[in-house]
């Protein structure tokens, strides 16, 4: 789903605040507080990265789990349409396409699920809330400033990554000779030796929007590991 969309989709749902809740380590990092759901705090999750003078706290997470596990399990997922004339940003890669993603951000399928698997493996809220599209410093924004964030927080809690598989899916273009490309720039992003980064793609046999050449889609799991 394009980051607009799950943005301004997931941030007023009933079911993201309820979340917030019933999430021991989210609700404790926000408790701090007064209002766990309010969206000053929501507010609080983004980023300052863009800009120094920002007033935005980083979100913190060191010391604020109260379960500590040995692993994390993250799942993202992300899908965007393809629309003449606009760039094809794959893992950070330019690729040769007739069109690409129409997108508040560059539209990086794969570093936008990229980021979600990580913080859901972390339990925090997803990309969209994050990353508001409602805030004007994302428009156009280059997806590695997301990614940049989000192993910051994957630092702070104190994990690595274990290994990384992800899948594209797309009809068209073919993938295979940009695979290695995309599949080190991701490697290198996340800070994180290329032999635990796994890039897989496949068509969507033509069907659907993804298998008409559409749209875009990409899943990713994540393992990270207790430092
Ligand atoms: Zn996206």
């Amino acid at each position: 789903m394009a980051m607009a969309t799950t943005c301004s989709h997931l941030s007023s749902s009933p079911f993201f605040h309820s979340q917030i809740s019933k999430t021991p380590f989210l609700h404790h990092a926000l408790s701090t507080r007064r209002q766990p759901n309010s969206p000053s705090l929501l507010r609080r999750l983004s980023i300052s990265s863009s800009s120094a003078s920002s007033a935005v706290e980083p979100v913190t997470t060191s010391q604020k789990q109260t379960k500590t596990l040995p692993f994390r399990i993250g799942h993202g997922f992300d899908l965007h349409r393809l629309e003449p004339g606009y760039p094809l940003i794959i893992g950070g890669i330019d690729i040769p396409h007739d069109r690409g993603c129409e997108a508040h951000s560059d539209g990086d399928v794969l570093l936008h699920c990229v980021v979600d698997a990580i913080l859901g493996a972390l339990g925090l809220p997803d990309i969209g809330q994050i990353f508001p599209d409602s805030d004007p410093k994302w428009k156009g924004a280059a997806s590695s400033v997301f990614i940049k964030e989000a192993v910051r927080l994957m630092d702070e809690a104190g994990y690595e990554i274990g290994n990384l598989d992800a899948t594209l899916i797309l009809q068209r273009p073919k993938i295979s000779p940009h695979k290695e490309t995309i599949r080190s720039n991701l490697s290198k992003l996340l800070g994180a030796d290329p032999s635990v980064v796994n890039l897989k793609a496949k068509t969507h046999e033509k069907v659907d929007s993804l298998g008409e050449n559409r749209s875009i889609a990409a899943h990713t799991v994540i393992l990270l590991m207790k430092k």
